[in-house]
């Protein structure tokens, strides 16, 4: 029997674990929910919720060709222990997995596991990530090698071994509480599809142009992130699909093109991205809880005020834009890349919070939670990379520029759905009309130009500063490639253009 361990792949469609293993005889589909995982810190409410409707959709689908996905509950080396009891396992198969730190050291017991059973455990990459990488030369070529392969399609029947399964642990039995989302994005392959072709056939035309503000981008964006994170479709069949309507496009006369090969590139462009920043944590685990460049350890640490944390948690600093997208992320799991990016910074510069806990609890929130991107991004905002340039967003200017009637900030925060017009970025100067609303917990300029200094003078007077940097940089940065006709052009003007080199 060959074992299919479904993890962050929940799809049967381009499924190479699936294809391979069913070839070489009886496969048992299974999915393990791992109590102690659950108890992570970076895992939530909302991500279940997507999970388990994803569970759902990828049962509903082995169901129409006459089978059973087979949950089972537990650590998984006991799992599969209790398996192997009543079935002989030939092989485990399951996607490489580039995950948190918990998942790391369980994929390590498995290995061993594997190795002291004598079972082979095959493991074909998911995406554009390789592991055990030598150095990035000639990686964007990889990435794109594996995205023009052809797609597996799902089997048309499969030869299954039946075996007992639990049902879907109820939340609370894994330790998780509701946690404020109103407006969870809907999981499950048919979901993934459906955004899949409304964002190119019918939403994504103006995606370069408004992807940065939260007005526009909870439309605009594609929305798939969740789904490549969960993998219900997968990297290849995304980056084909815009390849695909690339085309059509492209065969359009100039003047019925609109706006979408702009958008079309830039969103090609973000594909490669999810897959360059995953390979930086595959290369290097201990991003997840380190400084990318140990310059910076040690300052910010001792200063961590929990008062401030609480605040921006709460989305209560007094700076509307700031605490609009708190609240907005809290009730719906999702922010686009800018906000993203200004609240990571408003919390490293302007609070001076050390990364670590603000990035388990946006983990927490986003429910496209992936840690290779978000480490990544996170270290980028906060200015440890060693690599990146300094970027401090001013929360004032990014409410003036993304949300400048301020209908976004009236949306979340009903305290300042009165105010008038004139203050609404600026609320402390209108104190009368704050209604409850707080003032401002730091000043902004004075903070700003508090944590410009820190940084820059560390840069200038550390002397080995530079020389760890080039070693990062040789090791984690992408490298100039030639420029494809379509995939990884010149990336847009958003800040998601600061791409490490
Ligand atoms: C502090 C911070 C934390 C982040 N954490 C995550 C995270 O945990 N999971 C996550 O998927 N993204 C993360 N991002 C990147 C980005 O904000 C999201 O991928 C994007 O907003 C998701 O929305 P979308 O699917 O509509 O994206 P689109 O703009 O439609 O992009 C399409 C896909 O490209 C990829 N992508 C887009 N932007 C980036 C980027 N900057 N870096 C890498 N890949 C990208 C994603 O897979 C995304 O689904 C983070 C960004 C920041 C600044």
């Amino acid at each position: 029997m060959q074992l299919v361990w479904f993890k962050r792949d929940l799809r049967l469609h381009d499924h190479a674990v699936l294809t391979k293993a069913s070839k070489r005889g009886s496969i048992l589909p299974l999915y393990i929910f791992e109590p102690t995982l659950w108890q992570q810190p970076d895992m939530s409410y909302r991500h279940y919720l997507f999970l388990k409707q994803s569970l759902d959709d990828l049962s509903q689908t082995l169901n129409n060709l006459g089978h059973k996905l087979v949950i089972k509950v537990g650590d998984a080396v006991d799992i599969l222990n209790d398996i192997k009891e009543c079935h002989p396992i030939e092989a485990l198969w399951s996607h490489q997995e580039t995950w948190n730190g918990w998942t790391f050291e369980r994929d390590k017991a498995v290995k061993r596991w594997c190795y002291s059973n004598n079972i082979p455990w095959h493991e074909p990459a998911q995406n554009g990530v390789i592991r055990c990488l030598n150095n990035r030369n000639g990686w964007s070529a990889h990435w794109y090698r594996h995205m023009i392969q052809p797609i597996l399609q799902a089997p048309e029947s499969l030869e299954i071994i039946e075996t007992h399964s639990h049902s879907i642990p109820c939340h609370t039995k894994l330790g998780l509480e509701k946690d404020g989302i109103t407006k969870i994005q809907l999981g499950g392959r048919r979901e993934g599809l459906k955004l899949l072709n409304s964002f190119l056939y019918e939403r994504g035309e103006n995606y370069t142009k408004e992807m940065s503000s939260p007005l526009s981008a909870f439309q605009s964006c594609s929305r798939l992130s969740a789904h490549l994170a969960f993998g219900t479709l997968s990297m290849r069949e995304v980056f084909q699909a815009c390849e695909k309507r690339n085309n059509e496009i492209q065969q359009r006369p100039s003047i019925h093109k609109g706006r979408w090969p702009s958008a079309m590139r830039s969103f090609s462009g973000r594909l490669h991205w999810h897959c360059h920043f995953i390979q930086k944590l595959e290369d290097e685990p201990s991003l997840e809880f380190k400084n990318m460049h140990p310059s910076y350890d040690g300052l910010r640490e001792d200063d961590f005020n929990e008062a401030y944390f609480e605040a921006w948690k709460q989305g209560k600093t007094g700076y509307p834009l700031v605490d609009a997208c708190m609240r907005a992320l809290t009730a719906t799991g999702w922010l686009n890349f800018r906000m993203r990016a200004m609240v990571m910074s408003f919390a490293s510069y302007h609070l001076w919070l050390h990364w670590r806990k603000p990035a388990l609890h946006l983990a927490k929130l986003f429910t496209d939670y992936e840690p290779g991107i978000h480490y990544s991004q996170v270290q980028m905002q906060s200015g440890t990379t060693g690599m990146n340039a300094i970027r401090i967003y001013n929360p004032i200017k990014q409410a003036f520029d993304q949300d400048p009637e301020g209908l976004f900030i009236r949306q979340w925060i009903p305290e300042l759905q009165e105010m008038d017009q004139a203050y609404i970025h600026m609320p402390w100067q209108a104190v009368s009309q704050m209604n409850g609303y707080p003032m401002p917990i730091a000043d902004e300029k004075t903070a700003r130009k508090a944590a410009a200094d820190k940084l820059y003078s560390l840069r200038k007077n550390n002397n080995t500063h530079k020389g760890i940097a080039d070693k990062i940089i040789k090791k984690h940065a992408s490298r100039k490639v030639k420029k494809r006709k379509m995939a990884v052009k010149k990336q847009s003007n958003d800040a998601q253009g600061e791409l490490p080199l």
